[in-house]
């Protein structure tokens, strides 16, 4: 398995190229050469894996037989190994033909843990086999920055920088990223919104010689690394619930709480791979344009809104590249055309027969925000469960898109206590857990900059030269 990247211009490269590529180098985004695909009857075989071997098995189609076996195994049991449910991505029934598979049991209680606790195993392993400075550089709308932080905090040869936007995520994320104390790790507190920050760090990473110079490496969901470690939960989660049901449930709904459309695309990824999944269910907030695109095949960033569901406040998606790929028939040159329109004109629309595809495969609900708050409300009385607003927007989509009689898995992205502001205006008091509470009494270190990016380059000077 090699990769190629949707513009046509890269490729192919091995694993380990691609990973530390990030973003491909003619601004595309990277993808498997092709996709796996899994037969009926080693989907069977794998109901029976735990979590840690079914990532083994799932891994092996992408590495390119480039990492030792032994080698991989130890990364993939470190990564998970920091998780507090022995499960790791444990699934609950909620109610008939619902189930929440929660995501949010790793260090920062986020789903990002599970691709980020590998990713930062395997940034070290490079490092250290190739004897290479690291220097990881992100933006975050909240929860990609506290995880990155800890996958690879102290760790030798790997430094981090981080850029979120200034008051614009929420405490607990806040303090999980800035109450670090590492020699390693760097946050940048940006005046502007997340889709700032991550047009500078995009710039950043299009300035080849300035990339290599700096030795730069992709933490955001441009990596493809990251989609492939979420392909994981989607087979795990479906094998539970096939369980559940008698061995045998057919096609489930998965609905994703979406922001960058990286899990999305990772739901998206498996399903192609041969799991039998019915509709995608696109969950976003009052930052809708990916539910537009969905309904009516129009692209077009608007204004953006800070919402109760902090890291879905996005509008420029960056993975939806690799999804237009695929439904427009894997055409780079018709990728880099349109990508081209859309820097230009900042709209991109789909012919109708590429629409009636996508509504094929995806259904969408923009949740606004009282919409949210009341399904927090709800399910806290009705099911005594504790939804954080992200979750939320996906239980609330899968009410309005799922049709009677399907099986649903609505996926739980964060732990509530991270999202405490959403929370207190639902009337509910929480108690937060240790390692949450214990980060208000914790030291912050963080510099704020404004949304320039020479200042953002003289921070990195400084750091990269210490
Ligand atoms: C990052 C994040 C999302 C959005 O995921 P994408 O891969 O960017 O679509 C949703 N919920 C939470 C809690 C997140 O941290």
């Amino acid at each position: 398995m090699e990769y190629i990247s949707t513009r046509g211009k890269v490729g192919k490269i091995g694993f380990i190229d691609a990973f530390m590529m990030g973003l491909a180098d003619d601004g595309g985004l990277l993808v498997p050469s092709e996709i796996p695909q899994i037969s009926a009857e080693t989907l069977k075989a794998w109901q029976e894996l735990s979590y840690q071997e079914l990532v083994l098995e799932i891994f092996s189609y992408y590495t390119n037989n480039e990492i030792p076996e032994a080698d991989l195994k130890a990364m993939v049991e470190a990564s998970y190994s920091t998780f507090r449910d022995p499960e790791v991505t444990p699934v609950r029934r909620l109610h008939d033909g619902l189930y929440l598979l929660e995501l949010f049991h790793g260090p920062t209680f986020a789903f990002k843990d599970i691709a980020l606790q590998f990713m930062g195993q395997f940034y070290s392993y490079v490092a250290a086999k190739q004897g290479k400075k690291i220097h990881i550089l992100g933006a975050t709308s909240g929860d990609t920055g506290a995880s990155a932080i800890e996958g690879v905090r102290g760790k030798d040869g790997i430094k981090i920088c981080i850029l979120h936007p200034n008051g614009k995520v929420s405490k607990v994320q806040e303090l999980q990223m800035t109450t670090v104390k590492e020699d390693n790790v760097l946050n940048l507190s940006v005046e502007g919104n997340f889709d700032d920050c991550q047009r500078m760090i995009k710039e950043l990473f299009a300035d080849l010689d300035y990339k290599s110079s700096n030795h730069l490496a992709a933490i955001n969901s441009i990596n493809f690394v990251r989609i492939m470690a979420q392909t994981v939960y989607y087979f795990y989660a479906y094998f539970q619930v096939a369980k559940a049901n008698g061995g045998d449930v057919g096609k489930v709904n998965f609905s994703v709480p979406t922001g960058n459309f990286g899990d999305i695309f990772a739901g998206y990824l498996a399903k192609r791979m041969g799991l039998p999944v019915g509709k995608l269910i696109l969950a976003t907030n009052e930052n809708n344009i990916l539910e537009r695109f969905i309904q009516e095949g129009v692209y077009m960033p608007g204004d953006f809104r800070a919402t109760y569901s902090p890291s879905m406040d996005i509008q420029v998606a960056s993975n939806f590249e690799r999804y237009l790929y695929y439904v427009l028939g894997e055409d780079a040159e018709g990728i880099e055309r349109l990508m081209a329109q859309f820097k230009a004109e900042g709209e991109i629309s789909i012919s109708e027969d590429a629409l009636r595809k996508v509504q094929s495969e995806f259904a969408a609900h923009g949740v606004l925000g009282q919409e949210c708050l009341d399904t927090i409300a709800d399910y806290q009385t009705k099911y005594g469960y504790l939804l954080d607003p992200h979750s939320a927007c996906g239980i609330a989509a899968v009410q309005q898109c799922a049709d009677e009689g399907e099986i649903s898995i609505s996926l739980a992205t964060a732990h509530p206590a991270k999202f405490d502001e959403a929370i207190r205006l639902c009337g509910i008091e929480q108690s937060f857990p240790n390692e949450i509470s214990s980060l208000f009494d914790k030291p912050q270190s963080q510099i704020l900059v404004d949304g320039k990016l020479e200042d953002i380059v003289a921070q990195l000077d400084q750091f990269y030269n210490a």
